[in-house]
Order: structure tokens, then sequence, then C-alpha cells
């Protein structure tokens, strides 16, 4: 994608200095547990957004990284549109960097490990190649959009553009922790929040494709430890094979009735809960570029789940998945034994209206269809005695999914918005995320629409070493801002 807009002219412009404001942005310390240099941040953007006229503050509550809050009216405006991002990044590991070190920005003609050299930062009026990349912590997540926000602001002034929408700025320091405090922070300033008409939450990797993206909502998350036992301590497996039952084959076979071989969960009920898609939806799905040719190929996969299904119908359902397994050891490590137990650790994606407690049940369920007793905690002997099969079940804290309707006017007015930038390249309009974003909590307590615009290119190694941000992004990102702070009213 190109950016073709009004902006595209400004960006040829004033590329080196936004990319040299940028490396400022990038050399912030904002790991969320780094408190004083997470205020030090906050406060460099309230002064930033200052500059552009934004009324700003700091939003507190006892013990938590502030809100960093702006309100901004425009003119004539008939809606209020309320923009999340996030200041705070994951935490880093300095010594597994290879690019530069994350506090130390670093421009590469590509990406570094598929041959890219770095770059000296440009001078004005030097060409600058969008497959350049970008090297710092937060440079995609999600430093990119706070920036770009704020360019855009700058733009529009510049440009003597008007704006048309009155916006609230809500940028959360906790995101890398789950929000702990979001909610919270939401419920003690719901009345002005509760102005907003329509959520934006700028976050996240674009669609592979790279084609513009928007998502229309994120799966839920919950998930169980299953813990299977077999005698009360390890047993040579040699006086004892062959007569002691072992608990890592029994949780094998719990396992495997789960899920048949094509990937549909064979757990009763799994699959019942779920809403069906509106017409919306339907014809959004079939209008997404296709990336399963893609994906498999970059995943070296010969084959996928679910046959006939496309990766983005796979999105549309809950999964279930063993994201982990342990029991005793195996390599150098491997001994003898007749382990006494196996775990699991099973994680589960939700899909819109899926109450995480009822398919949690229906978990439960099959567990002891397959004859298991079950326990929340370790068997006590007796139990041991008295039961063939016991399985110690854990549920974990869950997430809801959230889908806003695709025909929700003010969805169809950014929907639109992008469509117009991007004439020649069709806008990937997703019904949901694969993963998990705290979408629910805000859309049960304002009951608006929420979209989700992502900047950051899918191969920008969040969370891992050496993330980094495509300038082209970096460009689309300023392009979109400007064009959904001046979209028809
Ligand atoms: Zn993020």
């Amino acid at each position: 994608m190109n950016t073709t807009g009004i902006m595209s002219q400004h960006l040829r412009l004033h590329g080196a200095e936004i990319i040299a404001r940028y490396a400022e942005f990038l050399r912030f310390p904002n790991v969320t547990s780094d408190s004083e240099n997470i205020r030090r941040f906050a406060q460099f953007i309230c002064g930033q957004y200052s500059e552009d006229d934004v009324r700003m503050e700091l939003l507190e509550l006892p013990g938590a990284n502030p809100i960093v809050y702006g309100e901004l009216e425009s003119p004539n405006a008939s809606r209020t549109i309320v923009l999340y991002a996030h200041y705070d990044a994951a935490a880093v590991e300095e010594s597994e960097w290879s690019s530069t070190t994350p506090w130390d920005p670093a421009l590469f003609s590509g990406r570094f490990d598929e041959g890219g050299v770095r770059l000296p930062w440009p001078d004005e009026g030097t060409p600058i190649d969008p497959e350049w990349r970008i090297y710092a912590r937060a440079a995609a997540d999600d430093k990119v959009s706070i920036f770009a926000m704020l360019e855009a602001l700058r733009a529009i002034i510049e440009l003597e553009l008007q704006r048309t929408s009155n916006i609230i700025f809500f940028f959360d320091g906790e995101e890398e922790v789950s929000s702990e405090n979001l909610v919270q922070f939401m419920k003690a300033n719901r009345k002005r929040l509760g102005m907003g008409d329509v959520w934006l939450f700028c976050d996240g990797p674009m669609h592979p494709s790279r084609h513009p993206t928007l998502y229309f909502g994120a799966r839920g998350y919950t998930g169980v430890d299953i813990t299977v036992f077999g005698a009360n301590r390890d047993l040579h497996s040699g006086h004892y094979g062959n007569w002691a039952p072992n608990p890592a084959l029994e949780l094998a076979r719990l396992l495997s009735s789960m899920k048949d071989p094509e990937g549909n969960v064979l757990i009763e009920g799994f699959y019942d809960l779920i809403t069906p898609l509106s017409d919306a939806e339907r014809l959004a799905i079939d209008r997404i570029p296709p990336i399963d040719e893609l994906l498999s190929e970059e995943l070296e996969l010969h084959d996928t789940e679910g046959q006939n299904q496309t990766y983005h119908e796979r999105m549309l359902l809950p999964s279930l998945n063993i994201r982990g397994l342990e029991s005793a050891s195996v390599g150098e490590s491997a001994r003898n034994i007749i382990p006494k137990e196996a775990t699991v650790s099973i994680d589960m994606r939700l899909v819109k209206d899926i109450d995480p407690e009822t398919l949690l049940d229906a978990v439960e369920a099959h567990v002891r269809k397959q004859g298991f007793y079950i326990l929340r905690n370790d068997p006590s002997s007796e139990i041991r005695r008295r039961h063939s099969r016991i399985a110690k079940i854990v549920r974990r804290p869950s997430d809801r999914a959230a889908r806003t309707r695709m025909d929700d006017p003010h969805a169809i007015d950014v929907l639109q918005t992008l469509e117009h930038l991007f004439p020649d390249t069709s806008v990937a309009a997703v019904p949901t995320l694969g993963g998990t974003l705290p979408l629910y909590l805000i859309c049960e307590l304002f009951e608006k629409p929420l979209i989700i615009l992502p900047f950051s290119n899918h191969d920008n190694n969040q969370h891992a070493p050496d993330e980094n941000l495509r300038i082209g992004n970096l460009w689309y990102a300023i392009d979109v801002m400007s064009a959904i702070l001046t979209m028809s009213p």
C-alpha cells in the first residue's frame, strides 16, 4: 500500500524531520514496570500534544501508571472519536538484540536479518524508501500510534485542513501487563469517556497482506491446566513397567479425545454458542485478501487445520490449543521411570457471545465422560485408592470476546475513509482479530462501536528482540490518522 492521500506531498517534503522526531520518541525507555521512566515519557507526550492545543492531563490512580488523557474540540463536530493507544512497552532482554540496543533507534535499508544494512539518519531532501525499517523497542508496539496522531495534528495545522470530529486521546500505560487498572480508570472517568461515539483502538500489527486494515473485534480467552496422576511417586520403569499405569499416556489419550485429525474440537457443546455471521461480515470475509498460501509458505506448513476453511474463517471459531505439556524429562535428563503425574496447559480462544465459564464446564464434562474423577487440588491417599483415573483441573482467568457490527454507521464512516484514501487497494476489513484485547470491557461499559486500527507491519518482532517498524507503515499511520481526523462529518 502506498500513501495516496493529501499527506503524500507533506510526507515527501518532511520525511527526514519526521523520522528524526520519531527517533526522539523512541529514545524514551517505557517498559511498564519502569515507573520513573514511564512517567517521564507520559509527561513528554503531554508536552508534545499541548503544543497542538490538546488539553492534556494525567489521570491517576494510586500505584498505577497514569493514563495520558487529552481532549480536543473541533468546530461544528457532530461526533466524538476516542483514540486508544498504549504508551508502555514490553520488557526487554538487551543481550538478545542484534540490530541495535532497545532504546537507541537505528535505521536499516530493510530487514537487517535479510541483508538490510544500517543507514545514517537521512538529511532533509534525501529520498526515503518506504522499505527502510527503524529498529527500537516500542517502534511498532505502540509508540507509532501515539506519534502518528501527533504528526497528523501537526500536518492538519500546517496544511490548514479542517478537523471534523471532537477527539479524546486515551493512552494506557499498563497494556503490556494486561491493563490491570483500565476498568477502574474508565469507571472513574465514565462521564467524559461516555461522550465518545466510536472507539478506535490503535494497536497491533496490520494484516499480513499489507492492505489497509480494520479489525472489528478480538477473540476472548480462557484456559485450564489439567494434571493426571499415577502412583504417589515416580516408579522404576523396569520394576514397574507393564504393571503400574502411566499418567502421561492417560493424558495423551484424554487430549486426543478432544480434537479430531482435521482440527475439529470434539467436546460436546463446544461450537453450540456461536452467533452466526451477519451478511455484512460474510461479505467482508469474502473480500479479505487471502493469506493462507503466504502464511503456510512463511511458516513452512504442509497443511492446516479445518481443510476447507480459510484462516479468517477459522478465527471466527473458538479454538482449543495445547500450550504446554509436562511429564518427567526428555533428552539428557530423561530417566527410566513411570512419571507420577502429567500436566497439560490448554488455552481456548473465544468468539462473540461465548461465556467462558460455560465453555470450561463443557471441557470438564468431557474429562469426566472419559472416566476421570475431577479435583481442584492434589488428591489425598484415600482418593488415589478409590479412583482409577484422577484429573486436577485449575481454571485460569478469562476475557470475553468482542465484535462490533460491521454495518454500524460509525464503522461504515471509518471503513469508507480508508477506501477513499486507498482507492487502488482493497481494505482488509476483518470481523475479528485472532488474539485477545481488553475490548469487551470497553464495549460493555460504554456500549459504543469499537474498531481496531493497527499501523505496524505484521513482521515487526513485537515483544521480541529487534522490534522494528517499516517506514512505509509510519507514513501509512500518519496518512490514515490525518484522514480520520478530517473525515466527512
Ligand atoms: Zn500493543
